[in-house]
């Protein structure tokens, strides 16, 4: 059975009730585990406040900012975490960004800065919670990241983001390579498109969400909540051999030839 009682589980990536991330602290939570959650702090206190009330009925022990692009907020994320808990079982990283221009219109246009924003959020992150969770995690645990098929196949207007994926899915492999002697197990969810605030910034998502749902064997998109079963299991003892994986939940779009 499924059962995640008594692991404390870090989870990044909640802007709302869109977000995969939240998704996945439902399920999280339904299988027993205790929440910590972090937030993109914005100056004006908005993000900390939605996330807060969204979050309530999971009744995180940890509610703290991170932007991943801000080295004492990573650091003292990680410290409370060690003040509260003592030790980190399982980290949910499910985040990424990149600007709009660069979602849009030809690759070859992608601005240096653009492109390294992106890829320091949206995957040089993994690679610093990582080591950052490396040493709390002294029983073992389970780090799982969120990816799409853009990393592997040029989908339109997917752009810098496939090349993000590309070196989130690598990580993810080395990451695994190193932490696996201390029982630390690393995979990737590769889901299929979900309408959420970072997919409408992709230039013709709704097209590809409708491709999807025309060709994918299962014929439709996949939800928050499946992906969030996922992570569950990946992150639980039913999962213990699994690591370095890139799984799809997409309904199966991966396979096709179309
Ligand atoms: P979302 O907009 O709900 O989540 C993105 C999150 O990234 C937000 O919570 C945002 O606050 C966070 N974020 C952005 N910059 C940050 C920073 N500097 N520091 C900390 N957090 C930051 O969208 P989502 O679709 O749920 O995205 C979650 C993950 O799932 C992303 O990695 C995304 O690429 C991946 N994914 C999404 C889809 C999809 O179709 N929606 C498909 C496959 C993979």
């Amino acid at each position: 059975m499924l059962n995640l009682t008594g692991k404390n589980a870090l989870v990044t990536g909640i802007a709302n009730n869109r977000s995969i991330a939240w998704g996945i602290a439902q399920q999280l939570h339904a299988a027993g585990a205790n929440l910590g959650i972090t937030y993109l702090p914005d100056e004006r206190g908005k993000m900390e406040k939605k996330v807060a009330e969204l979050v309530e009925p999971l009744n995180p022990s940890l509610f703290v900012p991170c932007n991943v692009q801000n080295d004492e907020q990573i650091h003292s994320t990680f410290e409370t975490v060690q003040e509260k808990w003592g030790r980190l079982d399982i980290l949910i990283h499910c985040l990424a960004f990149a600007n709009k221009d660069d979602l849009t219109g030809g690759f070859s246009q992608t601005s240096r800065s653009g492109f390294n924003t992106a890829l320091e959020i949206s995957t040089y992150s993994l690679v610093q919670l990582s080591g950052a969770a490396k040493p709390l995690m002294t029983e073992g645990g389970s780090i799982v990241t969120l990816t799409y098929l853009g990393g592997v196949r040029a989908v339109p207007n997917y752009n810098v983001m496939g090349v993000a994926k590309a070196g989130l899915e690598a990580s993810v492999r080395y990451l695994a390579a190193e932490l696996g002697p201390e029982n630390i197990r690393v995979n990737a969810i590769s889901a299929g498109p979900i309408r959420t605030l970072a997919s409408s910034a992709v230039g013709g998502i709704l097209d590809m969400i409708h491709h999807v749902e025309q060709v994918a064997p299962l014929r439709r998109t996949v939800t928050q909540q499946e992906v969030g079963n996922t992570a569950a299991f990946l992150c639980s003892d039913l999962a213990s051999g699994i690591t370095g994986q890139v799984l799809y939940v997409d309904a199966g779009y991966e396979i096709m030839g179309m």
